[in-house]
Protein backbone atom coordinates (compact mmCIF):
# COMPACT_ATOMS: atom_id res chain seq x y z
CA UNK A 1 0.00 0.00 0.00
CA UNK A 2 1.48 3.65 -0.74
CA UNK A 3 1.91 5.92 1.95
CA UNK A 4 2.02 9.43 1.60
CA UNK A 5 3.36 12.25 3.77
CA UNK A 6 2.48 16.16 2.95
CA UNK A 7 4.06 18.62 4.91
CA UNK A 8 3.81 16.25 8.14
CA UNK A 9 4.22 18.76 11.28
CA UNK A 10 5.28 17.34 14.68
CA UNK A 11 6.02 19.58 17.66
CA UNK A 12 7.27 18.18 21.57
CA UNK A 13 6.71 21.19 23.91
CA UNK A 14 9.60 23.29 21.61
CA UNK A 15 11.40 20.29 19.70
CA UNK A 16 10.28 20.55 16.27
CA UNK A 17 10.96 16.97 15.33
CA UNK A 18 9.05 17.43 11.71
CA UNK A 19 9.35 20.09 10.55
CA UNK A 20 6.72 19.99 7.19
CA UNK A 21 8.30 16.25 5.67
CA UNK A 22 6.81 15.33 2.79
CA UNK A 23 7.61 11.93 1.37
CA UNK A 24 5.89 9.13 -1.02
CA UNK A 25 6.39 5.57 -0.41
CA UNK A 26 5.20 3.60 -3.43
CA UNK A 27 3.13 0.59 -3.10
CA UNK A 28 5.34 -3.12 -2.70
CA UNK A 29 8.65 -0.55 -2.13
CA UNK A 30 11.01 -1.46 0.67
CA UNK A 31 11.84 1.83 1.68
CA UNK A 32 15.06 2.88 3.71
CA UNK A 33 14.88 5.90 6.40
CA UNK A 34 18.46 7.02 7.13
CA UNK A 35 19.08 10.30 9.37
CA UNK A 36 21.12 11.63 11.75
CA UNK A 37 20.34 11.10 15.27
CA UNK A 38 17.21 12.97 16.35
CA UNK A 39 16.05 13.54 12.50
CA UNK A 40 12.51 12.63 13.10
CA UNK A 41 12.74 8.46 12.49
CA UNK A 42 10.80 7.35 15.06
CA UNK A 43 8.39 10.40 15.61
CA UNK A 44 7.50 9.71 12.21
CA UNK A 45 7.28 6.17 12.34
CA UNK A 46 4.58 6.48 15.50
CA UNK A 47 2.53 8.62 13.35
CA UNK A 48 2.27 5.96 10.67
CA UNK A 49 1.12 3.23 13.26
CA UNK A 50 -1.03 5.55 14.47
CA UNK A 51 0.50 5.78 18.53
CA UNK A 52 0.67 9.79 17.98
CA UNK A 53 -0.94 12.35 15.99
CA UNK A 54 0.29 14.94 13.61
CA UNK A 55 0.05 18.46 14.41
CA UNK A 56 -0.26 19.53 11.05
CA UNK A 57 -0.25 18.24 7.37
CA UNK A 58 -1.23 15.24 6.18
CA UNK A 59 0.02 11.40 6.40
CA UNK A 60 -2.16 9.07 4.74
CA UNK A 61 -2.07 4.91 3.77
CA UNK A 62 -3.57 3.87 0.92
CA UNK A 63 -6.08 7.07 0.50
CA UNK A 64 -6.74 6.97 4.22
CA UNK A 65 -5.20 9.46 6.39
CA UNK A 66 -3.70 7.81 9.43
CA UNK A 67 -5.04 10.91 11.37
CA UNK A 68 -8.72 9.99 10.78
CA UNK A 69 -8.45 5.62 10.64
CA UNK A 70 -8.18 5.42 14.45
CA UNK A 71 -7.15 2.31 15.83
CA UNK A 72 -7.97 0.89 12.80
CA UNK A 73 -4.69 1.60 11.41
CA UNK A 74 -3.25 -0.95 13.74
CA UNK A 75 -4.51 -3.82 11.42
CA UNK A 76 -3.39 -1.84 8.07
CA UNK A 77 -0.04 -1.54 9.31
CA UNK A 78 2.15 -3.55 11.19
CA UNK A 79 4.83 -2.11 13.61
CA UNK A 80 8.61 -3.40 15.14
CA UNK A 81 9.19 -0.44 17.77
CA UNK A 82 13.35 0.00 18.39
CA UNK A 83 13.06 -2.02 21.65
CA UNK A 84 10.57 -4.22 21.97
CA UNK A 85 9.41 -5.25 25.76
CA UNK A 86 7.59 -8.34 26.66
CA UNK A 87 6.06 -9.45 30.03
CA UNK A 88 8.87 -12.49 31.09
CA UNK A 89 6.68 -15.29 32.20
CA UNK A 90 4.88 -15.40 29.13
CA UNK A 91 5.90 -18.05 26.65
CA UNK A 92 6.23 -16.44 22.63
CA UNK A 93 3.06 -18.42 21.88
CA UNK A 94 1.76 -16.59 24.83
CA UNK A 95 2.52 -13.29 23.60
CA UNK A 96 1.30 -14.17 20.21
CA UNK A 97 -1.79 -15.15 21.46
CA UNK A 98 -2.30 -12.03 23.24
CA UNK A 99 -1.34 -9.73 20.61
CA UNK A 100 -4.42 -11.91 18.61
CA UNK A 101 -6.92 -11.42 21.29
CA UNK A 102 -5.91 -7.75 21.66
CA UNK A 103 -6.78 -7.36 18.33
CA UNK A 104 -9.67 -9.53 17.73
CA UNK A 105 -7.94 -11.78 15.37
CA UNK A 106 -10.18 -14.99 15.06
CA UNK A 107 -7.69 -17.40 12.80
CA UNK A 108 -5.30 -19.39 15.61
CA UNK A 109 -3.47 -20.63 12.01
CA UNK A 110 -1.91 -17.22 12.00
CA UNK A 111 0.54 -17.75 14.93
CA UNK A 112 1.85 -21.03 13.93
CA UNK A 113 2.27 -19.15 10.40
CA UNK A 114 4.14 -16.22 11.73
CA UNK A 115 6.37 -18.16 14.17
CA UNK A 116 7.39 -20.30 11.21
CA UNK A 117 7.98 -17.03 8.87
CA UNK A 118 9.85 -15.05 11.64
CA UNK A 119 12.15 -18.44 12.03
CA UNK A 120 11.22 -19.29 15.87
CA UNK A 121 11.53 -23.11 16.44
CA UNK A 122 7.93 -23.93 18.05
CA UNK A 123 10.19 -25.66 21.18
CA UNK A 124 11.26 -21.46 21.36
CA UNK A 125 8.13 -20.43 21.23
CA UNK A 126 6.96 -22.62 24.28
CA UNK A 127 9.65 -21.25 26.38
CA UNK A 128 9.53 -18.63 28.66
CA UNK A 129 10.41 -15.15 26.58
CA UNK A 130 12.57 -14.10 29.56
CA UNK A 131 14.70 -16.54 28.60
CA UNK A 132 15.35 -15.28 25.28
CA UNK A 133 18.19 -13.84 23.16
CA UNK A 134 17.93 -10.36 21.92
CA UNK A 135 17.57 -11.54 18.28
CA UNK A 136 14.86 -14.12 19.59
CA UNK A 137 12.76 -11.13 20.86
CA UNK A 138 13.16 -9.07 17.70
CA UNK A 139 11.69 -12.54 16.04
CA UNK A 140 9.12 -12.34 18.31
CA UNK A 141 8.19 -9.18 18.30
CA UNK A 142 8.21 -9.44 13.99
CA UNK A 143 5.91 -12.47 14.65
CA UNK A 144 3.62 -9.87 16.31
CA UNK A 145 3.28 -7.26 13.85
CA UNK A 146 2.83 -9.48 10.95
CA UNK A 147 -0.22 -11.16 12.61
CA UNK A 148 -2.54 -9.40 11.67
CA UNK A 149 -1.81 -9.70 7.62
CA UNK A 150 -0.60 -6.16 7.38
CA UNK A 151 -0.23 -4.46 4.65
CA UNK A 152 2.05 -2.19 5.74
CA UNK A 153 5.06 -3.26 7.57
CA UNK A 154 7.31 -0.50 9.16
CA UNK A 155 10.62 -1.58 11.18
CA UNK A 156 12.65 0.75 13.28
CA UNK A 157 16.55 -0.19 13.58
CA UNK A 158 15.62 -3.57 13.20
CA UNK A 159 18.63 -5.25 13.30
CA UNK A 160 20.43 -2.66 16.21
CA UNK A 161 22.11 -4.37 18.71
CA UNK A 162 22.43 -7.95 16.99
CA UNK A 163 25.73 -9.40 16.10
CA UNK A 164 26.55 -9.91 12.83
CA UNK A 165 25.21 -13.66 12.52
CA UNK A 166 22.00 -12.71 13.83
CA UNK A 167 21.99 -9.51 11.43
CA UNK A 168 22.87 -11.63 8.53
CA UNK A 169 19.74 -13.91 10.06
CA UNK A 170 17.55 -10.75 10.13
CA UNK A 171 18.00 -9.40 6.79
CA UNK A 172 16.83 -13.13 5.27
CA UNK A 173 13.65 -13.11 7.60
CA UNK A 174 12.87 -9.43 6.29
CA UNK A 175 13.52 -11.03 3.05
CA UNK A 176 11.06 -13.85 3.75
CA UNK A 177 8.13 -11.83 5.24
CA UNK A 178 8.34 -9.74 2.09
CA UNK A 179 8.11 -12.05 -0.51
CA UNK A 180 5.44 -13.85 1.62
CA UNK A 181 3.07 -10.80 2.57
CA UNK A 182 3.84 -8.45 -0.44
CA UNK A 183 4.05 -5.83 2.24
CA UNK A 184 5.33 -2.10 1.88
CA UNK A 185 8.32 -2.37 4.19
CA UNK A 186 9.47 0.26 6.04
CA UNK A 187 12.90 0.61 8.32
CA UNK A 188 15.01 3.09 9.73
CA UNK A 189 18.82 2.22 9.83
CA UNK A 190 21.93 3.63 10.97
CA UNK A 191 23.93 0.98 9.01
CA UNK A 192 24.34 2.60 5.53
CA UNK A 193 25.18 -1.13 4.06
CA UNK A 194 21.60 -2.40 5.36
CA UNK A 195 19.91 -0.07 3.86
CA UNK A 196 21.59 -0.67 0.56
CA UNK A 197 20.92 -4.89 0.94
CA UNK A 198 17.36 -4.40 1.78
CA UNK A 199 15.56 -1.35 0.13
CA UNK A 200 14.95 -0.13 -3.10
CA UNK A 201 14.41 3.10 -2.11
CA UNK A 202 15.76 5.21 0.45
CA UNK A 203 15.01 9.10 2.08
CA UNK A 204 17.81 10.98 4.43
CA UNK A 205 16.55 13.02 6.84
CA UNK A 206 17.61 15.34 8.76
CA UNK A 207 15.86 18.19 11.49
CA UNK A 208 12.39 16.15 10.98
CA UNK A 209 13.10 17.28 6.67
CA UNK A 210 13.76 15.05 3.57
CA UNK A 211 16.93 16.08 2.24
CA UNK A 212 17.34 13.53 -0.09
CA UNK A 213 15.24 10.65 -1.46
CA UNK A 214 15.57 8.03 -4.68
CA UNK A 215 16.30 4.93 -5.52
CA UNK A 216 19.53 2.88 -3.90
CA UNK A 217 20.63 1.70 -7.16
CA UNK A 218 20.93 5.17 -8.23
CA UNK A 219 22.27 6.98 -5.63
CA UNK A 220 24.97 3.71 -5.26
CA UNK A 221 25.76 3.89 -9.74
CA UNK A 222 26.18 8.03 -8.89
CA UNK A 223 28.65 9.18 -11.08
CA UNK A 224 31.22 10.52 -8.86
CA UNK A 225 34.31 8.56 -7.80
CA UNK A 226 36.59 9.08 -4.71
CA UNK A 227 39.92 9.31 -5.28
CA UNK A 228 42.73 9.08 -2.72
CA UNK A 229 45.78 9.87 -3.65
CA UNK A 230 49.46 9.37 -1.22
CA UNK A 231 52.58 11.71 -2.57
CA UNK A 232 56.21 10.07 -2.30
CA UNK A 233 56.79 13.08 -0.21
CA UNK A 234 54.71 14.72 2.47
CA UNK A 235 56.30 17.93 1.47
CA UNK A 236 54.32 17.73 -1.97
CA UNK A 237 51.05 17.89 0.00
CA UNK A 238 50.10 21.01 -0.65
CA UNK A 239 51.00 21.19 -4.46
CA UNK A 240 48.56 17.91 -4.98
CA UNK A 241 45.71 19.11 -2.94
CA UNK A 242 46.36 22.58 -5.13
CA UNK A 243 46.12 20.13 -7.83
CA UNK A 244 43.27 18.00 -6.94
CA UNK A 245 41.24 21.08 -6.08
CA UNK A 246 40.99 22.15 -9.62
CA UNK A 247 38.74 18.60 -10.13
CA UNK A 248 36.31 18.63 -6.83
CA UNK A 249 35.83 18.85 -3.54
CA UNK A 250 39.44 17.79 -1.68
CA UNK A 251 40.96 17.44 1.40
CA UNK A 252 44.22 15.97 3.00
CA UNK A 253 44.75 14.39 5.90
CA UNK A 254 47.14 11.93 7.27
CA UNK A 255 49.41 12.66 4.35
CA UNK A 256 46.59 11.45 1.74
CA UNK A 257 44.73 13.65 -0.63
CA UNK A 258 41.19 12.87 -1.12
CA UNK A 259 38.87 14.13 -3.90
CA UNK A 260 35.26 13.58 -5.02
CA UNK A 261 35.22 13.74 -8.62
CA UNK A 262 32.97 12.78 -11.76
CA UNK A 263 33.98 9.23 -13.19
CA UNK A 264 35.10 10.90 -16.54
CA UNK A 265 37.19 13.75 -14.94
CA UNK A 266 39.28 10.72 -13.50
CA UNK A 267 42.26 10.57 -16.47
CA UNK A 268 42.37 14.12 -16.29
CA UNK A 269 42.63 14.94 -12.41
CA UNK A 270 45.69 11.55 -12.98
CA UNK A 271 47.33 13.76 -15.65
CA UNK A 272 47.64 16.62 -13.47
CA UNK A 273 48.92 15.11 -10.22
CA UNK A 274 51.15 12.67 -12.23
CA UNK A 275 53.04 16.29 -13.53
CA UNK A 276 53.27 18.22 -10.10
CA UNK A 277 54.28 15.85 -7.96
CA UNK A 278 55.77 11.86 -7.34
CA UNK A 279 52.36 9.66 -6.38
CA UNK A 280 53.30 6.78 -3.51
CA UNK A 281 49.86 5.34 -4.29
CA UNK A 282 46.61 5.49 -5.82
CA UNK A 283 43.11 4.00 -4.88
CA UNK A 284 39.41 4.79 -6.77
CA UNK A 285 36.53 4.05 -5.36
CA UNK A 286 33.26 4.16 -6.84
CA UNK A 287 30.58 6.06 -4.47
CA UNK A 288 27.96 4.24 -2.80
CA UNK A 289 24.66 5.24 -0.56
CA UNK A 290 27.27 6.35 2.29
CA UNK A 291 28.70 9.51 -0.28
CA UNK A 292 24.97 10.61 -0.86
CA UNK A 293 23.86 10.28 2.56
CA UNK A 294 26.98 12.76 4.14
CA UNK A 295 26.63 15.16 0.66
CA UNK A 296 22.80 15.26 1.69
CA UNK A 297 23.76 16.53 4.85
CA UNK A 298 26.59 18.68 3.48
CA UNK A 299 24.37 20.58 0.75
CA UNK A 300 21.76 21.09 3.97
CA UNK A 301 24.48 22.58 6.39
CA UNK A 302 25.23 25.00 3.52
CA UNK A 303 21.63 26.04 1.78
CA UNK A 304 20.73 29.51 3.54
P1 LIG B 1 17.44 8.21 16.65
O1 LIG B 1 18.19 7.85 15.41
O2 LIG B 1 18.35 8.73 17.71
O3 LIG B 1 16.52 7.13 17.14
P2 LIG B 1 15.23 9.65 15.43
O4 LIG B 1 15.59 10.08 14.04
O5 LIG B 1 14.38 8.44 15.57
O6 LIG B 1 16.56 9.52 16.29
P3 LIG B 1 13.15 10.98 16.93
O7 LIG B 1 13.15 10.00 18.05
O8 LIG B 1 12.01 10.96 15.99
O9 LIG B 1 14.52 10.91 16.12
O10 LIG B 1 13.26 12.44 17.59
C1 LIG B 1 13.18 13.66 16.84
C2 LIG B 1 13.29 14.83 17.81
O11 LIG B 1 12.11 14.89 18.62
C3 LIG B 1 14.46 14.71 18.80
O12 LIG B 1 14.95 16.00 19.02
C4 LIG B 1 13.82 14.14 20.04
O13 LIG B 1 14.53 14.53 21.19
C5 LIG B 1 12.43 14.77 20.00
N1 LIG B 1 11.41 13.92 20.63
C6 LIG B 1 10.98 12.72 20.17
N2 LIG B 1 10.00 12.22 20.98
C7 LIG B 1 9.84 13.13 21.97
C8 LIG B 1 8.98 13.20 23.11
N3 LIG B 1 8.09 12.24 23.39
N4 LIG B 1 9.09 14.29 23.89
C9 LIG B 1 9.96 15.28 23.62
N5 LIG B 1 10.80 15.28 22.56
C10 LIG B 1 10.74 14.22 21.74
Amino acid sequence: MRITANDVRKEYGSVTALDGLSIEIPDGSTFGVLGTNGAGKTTLFKLLVGLDRPDGGRLAVGEQSVADAGTEIRRRVGYLPERVGFPGALTGREVLSFHARMRSLRRDGRIDDAIETVGLSPSAADRAVSGYSNGMRRRLGLAAAILPEPQVLVLDEPTAGLDPRGVAEFHGIIDRVRTETGATVVLSSHVLSEIERLCDRVAVLDGGQVLASGMVSELVDADDVTVRIRPESAGDIGGLLAAAETFGTASATNGTVTVRCPTGDVPSLFAAVDSTVDIADVTVERDGLEAAFHSALETAEVSP
